[in-house]
C-alpha cells in the first residue's frame, strides 16, 4: 500500500486558476504534471499504484477557511466522487490571524479532518514566535496532525527563515505533544549539513516530498537513508513530482524491510486511517 503524505490537487472549477499561480510562483523551475484537477491526480494517483493521498490546501488568507473547509467536507462525503472520498484525505488550513481561529480549529476536528497544513511564507508567520503557539496547542488538544513547509520554498528563493530546522526546534520546545510534519525532509536544502537531526530528540516527522532538484543532493540522501523508519513518510508534493521517479528514490535509499512503514505504516498510525 501506498500513500502519499503531501500532495495537491483542486475541485475543476478553481484548478486553471489555482495552477497558473503556483506554475507562476515557481518561476520555471518546475514542470507539473496533468491539470491540477482531483479528476486527473486521481487517475495518475491509479495509473501510478498510490492508494491514498493527503491533499494539502493552503489559506493564504483568514477569510479563504469557509471555502477550504467546504471542499474538505466534499471530499470526505463522497460529494467530489466516490473516488475522491476512499482515495484522498483531505487536509485543512487556518491562517494564523483569523479572528475565529480557535473556533475554527474545533469545527476542523468536528468534521473529522485529520490534520492542518500551514506554509509559514504564504501565511506571513514565524514556527519560533510565541504568538502562534496558542494555535499549536489547541491542535495538538485536538490530536490534528502538522504538515508543515519547511525550509526552500522556490517562491521565496532567498528565505532561509521561519520554518528552517531551528525554528521547527523552537516551536516543538514549547509546544508538546505536538504530531509536526516537516515537509521536504525538514527543508534540509539550504541549511548545514545534519542541521534537521536537531528534531530527532523532538519527535518530529519528516516527509520525501524534497523534490527532484534535490534528489541527489547530499543532505538529502543521508537523511533518508538515516533518519528512523518510523519518523519517515513518503510524499511527493505532487503535481510537481513523477510518481514512478520518487518512489523509487525512496526505496533506492531504504532498505526493503522499511517500505512498509515509510510507504504507508506511518501514516496510517499517524492519521488513524
Ligand atoms: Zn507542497
Amino acid at each position: 500500500m501506498i500513500i502519499d503524505f503531501h500532495a495537491h490537487a483542486f475541485p475543476d472549477a478553481v484548478a486553471p486558476r489555482a495552477m497558473a499561480g503556483l506554475i507562476r510562483a515557481t518561476r520555471g523551475t518546475l514542470t507539473s504534471i496533468g491539470d491540477g484537477t482531483f479528476t486527473n491526480f486521481l487517475d495518475q494517483m491509479e495509473h501510478d499504484g498510490v492508494d491514498r493521498a493527503c491533499v494539502l490546501q493552503i489559506a493564504t488568507k483568514p477569510t479563504q477557511f469557509d471555502v477550504l473547509l467546504r471542499t474538505a467536507r466534499a471530499i470526505r462525503s463522497g460529494e467530489m466522487g466516490e473516488r475522491a472520498r476512499r482515495m484522498l484525505v483531505p487536509f485543512m488550513s487556518v491562517h494564523p490571524e483569523d479572528p475565529h481561529l480557535m473556533e475554527h480549529l474545533d469545527e476542523v476536528a468536528e468534521a473529522g479532518i485529520r490534520g492542518i497544513k500551514l506554509h509559514p511564507y504564504y501565511q506571513n508567520f514565524r514556527l519560533d514566535d510565541p504568538k502562534v503557539w496558542p494555535m499549536f496547542r489547541r491542535i495538538a488538544e485536538l490530536g490534528l496532525v502538522v504538515e508543515c513547509h519547511a525550509g526552500y520554498d522556490v517562491g521565496y528563493p532567498d528565505r532561509f527563515d521561519a520554518c528552517g530546522p531551528k525554528e521547527i526546534a523552537a516551536l516543538l520546545r514549547n509546544v508538546k505533544g505536538l504530531a509536526f510534519v516537516a515537509a521536504h525532509l525538514g527543508g534540509c536544502a539550504g541549511y548545514a549539513p545534519h542541521a534537521t537531526d536537531e528534531l530527532l530528540d523532538l519527535g518530529a516527522y519528516v516527509d520525501t516530498s524534497a523534490l527532484f532538484c534535490n534528489w541527489y543532493r547530499d543532505e538529502e540522501m543521508r537523511l533518508v537513508h538515516s533518519w528512523p523508519t518510523e519518523r519517515i513518510l513518503f510524499a511527493t508534493d505532487f503535481p510537481w513530482t513523477v510518481y514512478a521517479e520518487a518512489i523509487r528514490w525512496v526505496k533506492e535509499f531504504r532498505d526493503e524491510r522499511d517500505w512498509e512503514a515509510v510507504f504507508s505504516g506511518n501514516a496510517r498510525r499517524l492519521l488513524g486511517i
